[in-house]
């Protein structure tokens, strides 16, 4: 093994990375000892979202005894509820009746196009333009941002059932956003002065060999992209695969590679995603989080909030303060999005603040820097500041975290008080407003973006 790194590491052993996906859900040992009534509802909706978990979630992150009701077992096994019923009980019959492959894969296909795989103007409205040509890896909807989804990055080690990205896992080339040319995204971001930061997502870029992560990282350290200061990689590994800083093998490549950017004057943010504590309890995962600290990178932690999964308070107070004791710094909670399987998952907006604000609460200083609940939305990150009364009436008090406009963000807006709204487009402007104060200005920027796409 490559020794580059000297580090007092706990012995912590290499172990097989062994993966089971839909075909092989009937042969993981665990599931055994569940209903099969259970079990059928999993083949059943394994169908249509995708379905990839490994031996390590499967032995360490669950708590078998809490099955169904684990809060890992809901984030990669499929439940019946994440399909809508008409959905669930058309796969269940074909199956039930050993209806034709071509049959039950067309019925798949259409539940798959009905669950919205591509929210939030992704498809068009990001698509940056070089030479007057789109570039298909690349996302450009913040000024400052660019995200950049590496084509060997459209995996992940396992897969959580609430991913508003599975089109890009489940074969449809169309939709996948990919691009191999680190080359284009270095050229686009050269001519791009205004971009300061990269964020490297995926699928899991972290997924990729070292030798891949350095074929687009390593330009970012010549002169002429001197302006891209920070680098962030979007990743969940440290939940689904904390091995891959610790065994692998090359983990130290990796590391190696951080700590050359950081070197060059890189700020260097590893984004991690963990949606519950029990991801980050594991000895593995503390040393995965301490040897990519001691590159000189931060790992910043966000996540969605989510039904079945986190939505409780105390959960999220232990959570943060696990990752500010190890050195994390909390950044985002989210609302679960428009996509998949949204009805399972989504929480109102005024829970999601209640918790949010429950959670807040009862944390130090330190953990209060997560900003949320936010949603990602077509025209920004807007965040449930909180709820009030104004002039008798009862509003929601909204901002914007990230706007397409940048005038936009800061400013707070209100909307009518509603105790089922789980999304944006469920609110509507208060105080005798006819529309929220930015739909003029996105309604006349899509126009635009359109009609150059349209050109291209
Ligand atoms: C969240 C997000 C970013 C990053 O936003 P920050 O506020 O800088 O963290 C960039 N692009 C898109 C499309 C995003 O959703
Ligand atoms: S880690 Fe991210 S990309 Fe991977 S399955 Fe989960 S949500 Fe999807």
């Amino acid at each position: 093994m490559n020794q580059r790194v000297t580090l007092n590491t706990p012995a912590i052993e290499a172990r097989p990375f062994k993966v089971y996906t839909q075909r092989q859900l009937d042969k993981i040992p665990q599931l055994e000892q569940l209903p099969e009534a259970l079990r059928f509802d999993m083949q059943v909706v394994s169908q249509v979202l995708p379905f990839r978990v490994n031996d390590y979630v499967i032995e360490e992150l669950i708590d078998w005894n809490r099955v169904p009701n684990d809060p890992i077992f809901q984030l990669t096994f499929p439940q019946r509820g994440m399909l809508k019923p008409e959905h669930f009980d058309e796969v269940a019959e074909l199956m039930q009746q050993d209806a034709p492959a071509d049959q039950l894969k067309a019925a798949v296909e259409r539940i798959r196009a009905e669950l919205n795989p591509h929210p939030a103007g992704q498809m068009d409205l990001n698509l940056p333009l070089l030479n007057g040509e789109p570039l298909p890896g690349m996302q450009h909807k913040y000024q400052e941002t660019v995200l950049f989804f590496p084509s060997q990055g459209q995996v992940c080690h396992s897969y959580c059932t609430f991913c508003f990205r599975w089109a890009q896992f489940v074969g449809d080339k169309d939709l996948r956003f990919s691009s191999n040319e680190a080359e284009s995204l270095h050229a686009y971001l050269a001519e791009h002065t205004e971009v300061t930061d990269l964020l490297l997502t995926g699928g899991d870029p972290m997924v990729m060999k070292a030798k891949h992560l350095r074929l687009y990282l390593e330009g970012l350290m010549k002169p002429e992209l001197a302006h891209v200061q920070n680098i962030r990689i979007g990743s969940k590994s440290l939940t689904f695969w904390p091995y891959r800083f610790v065994t692998d093998e090359d983990a130290n490549d990796i590391l190696q590679l951080f700590r050359e950017l950081v070197a060059a004057g890189k700020h260097v943010a590893f984004m991690a995603h963990f949606n519950h504590w029990q991801e980050m309890d594991t000895p593995v995962c503390r040393e995965a989080v301490r040897r990519i600290r001691a590159t000189g990178a931060e790992i910043r932690t966000q996540a969605p909030l989510l039904q079945h999964i986190n939505d409780d308070a105390k959960q999220w107070v232990k959570m943060w303060k696990m990752q500010v004791q190890q050195g994390m710094i909390p950044y985002y909670m989210f609302v679960e999005r428009d996509t998949g399987a949204r009805h399972y998952f989504e929480v109102p907006l005024v829970r999601a603040w209640d918790i949010y604000r429950e959670a807040m609460q009862q944390v130090p200083g330190l953990c209060r820097t997560a900003r949320g609940p936010s949603m990602s939305a077509d025209p920004g990150k807007v965040e449930i500041q909180g709820v009030a009364e104004i002039n008798g009436e009862k509003v929601f008090v909204l901002r914007f975290i990230q706007g397409r406009n940048p005038d936009w963000v800061q400013q707070p807006f209100f909307a009518k008080y509603d105790e089922q709204a789980t999304w944006l487009n469920h609110l509507e402007p208060a105080l005798g407003a006819d529309q929220f104060f930015y739909e003029a200005g996105f309604a006349a920027m899509k126009a635009e973006k359109q009609a150059l796409i349209f050109k291209a």
